[in-house]
């Protein structure tokens, strides 16, 4: 419950249609995308701008009421999930794209704007804005920046960190404070940018971010290569880079997921095949064409049955829609889908991917494996139910073991998912007690009195206490 003499305060700051702390209103935004958390906060707030932002917080923050900074809640973390209760922020008003600077290649944006609005804003410029998750359409800057969102352009041009050059963030004390900028060089101080992004709305609000642009890509061809086994998929994987090409996409589809993706999308994959590979390359045609010449040939040697180029770009872009639409393809196949985040060296995909169908046997689970394997980043997703207790219990089990071989053999618990509360219990097998401990240093320094998206994070119990990081 929010104190009488606070919520007087934030109807002052934001006016009542901006407040709303009906039932309904609140019920909206007690989850996010991730399934089996819920949780009601007390309020919803749409502030207007930064100075009413830092208004709000300076409320919560002598109240002690948590705040949960929400884009669209497509997190896959419980990261928007109120669990603590408090007030839900959202940044519907704060939506406008400020500057595209074509001299400083870079685009000032305000955090409620949609990750697609800025690609079609810069492209229609000649520019490029690379980070594109598979939920660009509906996803804002500000989740993406909080999460570090990577997407299937990532294994050549890295993820929303390697575009962030600078933010404006309104701090647990209210106190607005500007970081980095245009600047190609900047060594003043510590990295406070780096610090926030990937932060969860941990440690401050984003009201502001401005974001590197680099110039669009001269041509771009697509593949796509069919395999009878995975093992052969992933060794392709591994000869592609290990030949000294880096593609913009190199995707991997498992076939259930496959499947799934057919009967969702419709555009005629073929599903008989056990693994299939999306490959992309871009730039200058005669580099194109021949990494593209490269890329066939070890796909070839490396046993796929058939390697087929896209005909046009409406075939390509068919294509892509289809592998982003992978995650909502499964989603219709059972009441609950839960998607993990496993993520390991390139070179240690085909293990992973043994290993997963190996840990899917032993519980006796479906889950399906697709993801961004150029990154060494898998999604298994297990498709469930909810209700059945029995089952939920082997899911939990089988996805512990899951991100201990991905621990083991080099890797991470999430690749860009976010802790949020989701992995927070497992976090300490990637970091350590004092790993841990220094990340709770800073979060406490900005934040002491935890009103900054609390129970996020940070776990009130460790999954594992070991640590096997390498
Ligand atoms: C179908 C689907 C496909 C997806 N594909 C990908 C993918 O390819 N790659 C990927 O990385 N992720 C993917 N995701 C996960 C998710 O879309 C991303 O994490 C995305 O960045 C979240 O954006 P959002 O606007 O929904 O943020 P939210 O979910 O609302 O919030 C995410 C986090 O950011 C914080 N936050 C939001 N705005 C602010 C702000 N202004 N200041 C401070 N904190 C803030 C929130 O508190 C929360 O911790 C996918 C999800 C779905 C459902």
């Amino acid at each position: 419950m929010i104190d009488t003499k606070a919520k007087r305060q934030f109807l002052k700051i934001v006016g009542p249609e901006n407040y709303d702390d009906s039932s309904a209103g609140r019920l909206v935004y007690s989850y996010d995308a991730t399934p089996q958390f819920q949780s009601m906060p007390d309020a919803v707030i749409s502030p207007r701008n930064k100075e009413e932002i830092s208004a709000i917080v300076k409320v919560c923050n002598e109240y002690k009421i948590p705040i949960v900074p929400r884009g669209s809640g497509t997190n896959l973390c419980a990261g928007t999930c109120p669990t603590e209760g408090g007030v839900v922020l959202l940044f519907k008003h704060l939506n406008k794209i400020l500057e595209i600077d074509e001299e400083n290649l870079t685009i000032t944006v305000q955090p409620g704007v949609i990750t697609q609005e800025v690609t079609n804003a810069v492209e229609a410029k000649g520019l490029f804005y690379p980070p594109d998750p598979g939920s660009m359409k509906i996803s804002t800057i500000g989740g993406n920046i909080n999460e570090n969102s990577g997407g299937l352009r990532g294994l050549k041009y890295g993820v929303t960190r390697d575009y962030v050059m600078g933010l404006e963030v309104v701090l647990a004390n209210g106190e607005i404070i500007k970081t980095g900028g245009k600047l190609a060089k900047d060594v003043a101080g510590y990295d406070l940018t780096r610090l926030f992004v990937g932060s969860e709305g941990t440690l401050g609000i984003i009201t502001e971010a401005i974001l590197k642009l680099i110039p669009m890509p001269e041509t771009k061809e697509t593949i796509l290569a069919l395999y009878q086994d995975l093992d052969s998929a992933a060794k392709s994987v591994s000869k592609i880079i290990a030949s000294k090409i880096i593609p913009i996409t190199l995707e991997f589809l498992d076939q259930p997921t496959l499947e799934a993706v057919e009967a969702f999308a419709k555009i005629g994959l073929p599903t008989d095949a056990k693994a299939v590979l999306l490959i992309e390359q871009d730039g200058p045609a005669e580099i194109v064409k021949r990494d593209i010449e490269r890329i066939i040939k070890i796909c070839k040697e490396e046993n796929a049955v058939s390697v087929k180029s896209a005909e046009s770009e409406e075939e390509a872009e068919s294509l892509r829609t289809a592998r982003r639409a992978a995650l909502s393809a499964l989603a219709r196949m059972k009441p609950t889908t839960i998607l993990e985040d496993a993520t390991v060296p390139r070179s240690e995909i085909a293990n992973m991917v043994k290993a997963i169908g190996e840990i899917a046997q032993k519980y006796d689970l479906n889950i399906c494996t697709f993801g961004h394997a150029g990154d060494g980043n898998l999604h298994p997703t297990c498709l469930t139910d909810v209700r059945n207790t029995d089952e939920i219990e082997r899911v939990e089990k089988a996805f512990e073991e899951i991100f201990e071989k991905a621990i083991e053999l080099g890797g991470t618990i999430t690749g860009e998912h976010g802790v949020g509360v989701m992995k927070a219990p497992y976090l300490e097998m990637k970091l350590g007690a004092a790993g841990i401990a220094a990340m709770q240093a800073i979060k406490t320094g900005l934040d002491p009195n935890n009103i900054m998206n609390p129970g996020k994070m940070f776990a009130k119990d460790s999954r594992k206490r070991v640590v096997v990081s390498k």
